[in-house]
């Protein structure tokens, strides 16, 4: 369907996009998601504002503690960058697995992480990164700048960005090794689940940081589930036991993919994969 009729501005700096947000107009980046919704008329919109061409939101920097990505980073740039790949195999792969090529070349990781709350829910795979990472979600707006927790952003149910901010950056804690697993039956279908696993020696332990999609409708921490395997070791009948705790409260759709108990029942192997291959990731065992 075509797009109704609307306005087009682009903003040169982060400033002058808060400076345009608000009302009715909201910010288009690789424009993947926000297209297809205003097209299908699930999304109302007066102007859409294009961010996509700041040059300084573009950007993989990688500090003592933290790797930094700039909100209009491409999927594909952060799929293919050595840095992402060697110090967070987890995002590099997340960002790989999202929809086909053509997508990952325009769509951004800012506009990823929004993806809980558009209409055209695709879910978020590098959101379920950013939740088990522990990143951190930078936004600017008139009022200035400040920092959300990422998993909070991404399990939220409504939009938690005020009016007029845009994001900035997401920045990711650096961890020993980390990696991500999507069950699909084919590569670009909206998946049966998947697994966010990040590991970081402690002393003779691990500390673990652990997150699930693309089951119930949002991307979720599971912080019980981390503190089991730290104590308990990743092989212990508790961990099943404090998945399906953790797990008990989800909305798990059957769909032509896959029936909800099988994607309840998957969810234990999808943990203990990820969390497998990131100690292997790591050189942890
Ligand atoms: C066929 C198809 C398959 C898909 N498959 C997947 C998939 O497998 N995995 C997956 O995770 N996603 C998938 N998606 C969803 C989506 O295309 C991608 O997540 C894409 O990365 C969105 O990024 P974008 O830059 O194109 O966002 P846009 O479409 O430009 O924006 C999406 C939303 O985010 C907001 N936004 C964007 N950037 C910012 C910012 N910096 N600050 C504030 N708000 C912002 C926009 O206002 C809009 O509400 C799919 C989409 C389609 C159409």
């Amino acid at each position: 369907m075509r797009p109704p009729a609307l306005n087009y501005v682009r903003a040169a700096s982060p400033s002058d996009a808060a400076e345009l947000l608000g009302g009715n107009a909201i910010p288009i980046a690789g424009g993947q998601g926000v297209m297809r919704d205003i097209r299908a008329r699930t999304l109302q919109v007066g102007t859409l504002v294009d961010i996509s061409r700041i040059l300084e939101l573009d950007y993989i920097r990688l500090t003592d503690d933290a790797l930094e990505i700039g909100a209009v980073t491409t999927l594909a740039t952060v799929a293919e960058d050595p840095t992402v790949r060697a110090n967070l195999a987890a995002l590099a792969t997340a960002a790989g697995r999202v929809a086909d090529v053509q997508i990952r070349n325009r769509g951004t990781v800012g506009g990823n992480i929004c993806g809980s709350w558009v209409p055209s829910w695709w879910g978020n795979d590098v959101g379920t990164v950013l939740s088990a990472a522990g990143g951190e979600v930078t936004v600017l707006g008139r009022g200035g700048a400040r920092s959300l927790p990422g998993a909070e952003f991404v399990a939220a149910e409504t939009n938690p960005l005020a009016p007029g901010e845009i994001i900035t950056a997401l920045r990711f804690p650096r961890w020993d090794g980390s990696a991500y697993i999507r069950l699909s039956r084919q590569w670009a279908d909206a998946g049966i689940g998947s697994a966010t696993a990040c590991v970081r020696r402690a002393g003779a332990g691990i500390t673990v940081g652990l997150a699930v999609g693309r089951v119930h409708h949002r991307s979720v921490r599971l912080d019980d589930v981390a503190r089991t395997i730290e104590s308990d070791g990743l092989d212990a009948p508790s961990v099943r036991a404090a998945i399906a705790d953790a797990t008990r409260g989800f909305t798990v759709p059957s769909t032509t993919h896959a029936d909800a108990d099988y994607r309840r029942a998957v969810l234990p192997v999808l943990v203990h994969r990820a969390v497998s291959a990131a100690l292997d990731n790591g050189g942890i065992r």
